[in-house]
């Protein structure tokens, strides 16, 4: 579980790029964020591993509280998975051995088993049959998927994605999106930063419109698509949709 209490956050100490943002995200569910470039979507989700830090108001994750307290931050990052819309493999080691890596070194897992689990999880992502391979002899879709079996395999309690299909060829989207949906169907707790109406729409418990730093509207994929309160948001859908 996730709760973000009025946080902010300025970049180089001028630049307000967060300006007083509170969210919960509870066990099992899925919230996707929308909203425009440079509004601030990475940099809040990426707030909730510690890969940025903020300055003001408190994020708790699983009742830690995130704070410059370096225990913490690695407590949290094994609890919580991050993929990216560039892949970020490894480009020198093999398939299997992205995902065996972590899990290995900080986990203190022997290989075996960090094998074992690894080679489950390709499976679960459909690419078992790649493990021998490495990341640049692989589609763009089947990156992202060793990208996810990656992150699963520290066994996080929650899982952000930040437009994690924005990089693929649209006949790869799919395939990534369905491994994401599975996920969701499994009970993992997700942040997705995403403009794939039709994900949302299906996956999502609750979806945000993040705007020049705020949150202006938070709904159910019903009511955000179909009924939405704020101007803002009826703006923005008015350009994706
Ligand atoms: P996009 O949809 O393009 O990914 P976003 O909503 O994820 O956008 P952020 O990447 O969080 O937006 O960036 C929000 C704002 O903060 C932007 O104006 C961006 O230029 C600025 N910004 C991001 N990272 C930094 C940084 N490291 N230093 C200074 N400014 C930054
Ligand atoms: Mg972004």
């Amino acid at each position: 579980m996730i709760i973000a209490q009025d946080v902010e956050k300025w970049y180089d100490n001028n630049f307000h790029v967060l300006r007083g943002v509170s969210m919960t995200v509870t066990k099992g569910e899925v919230l996707v964020v929308m909203g425009p470039s440079g509004s601030g979507k990475s940099t809040f989700i990426r707030t909730f591993n510690a890969l940025e830090s903020y300055q003001k108001g408190k994020i708790f994750v699983d009742g830690i509280l995130l704070s410059h307290d370096v225990k913490n931050i690695e407590t949290i990052r094994q609890e919580v998975g991050m993929v990216f819309q560039q892949f970020n493999l490894f480009p020198h080691l093999s398939v299997l051995q992205n995902v065996m890596l972590a899990p290995i070194w900080v986990r203190r897992w022997p290989k075996a088993r960090a094998e074992e689990v690894a080679l489950q999880l390709l499976e679960r992502v459909g690419i078992l049959e790649q493990a021998k391979k490495f990341p640049g002899q692989l589609s763009g879709g089947q990156q992202q998927r060793v990208a996810i079996a990656r992150a699963l395999a520290m066994q996080p309690k929650i899982m952000l994605f930040d437009e994690p299909t924005s990089a693929l060829d649209p006949e790869m989207v799919r395939e990534v999106l369905d491994v994401m949906r599975s996920l969701a169907d499994s009970g993992m707790t997700m942040v997705v930063v995403t403009h794939e109406v039709g994900f949302a729409r299906e996956v999502a418990d609750r979806v945000v419109l993040m705007a020049d730093g705020l949150l202006v509207e938070e709904a159910t994929p019903e009511v955000f698509f179909n009924s939405p309160t704020e101007e803002r948001t009826k703006k923005f859908l008015s350009q994706i949709l």
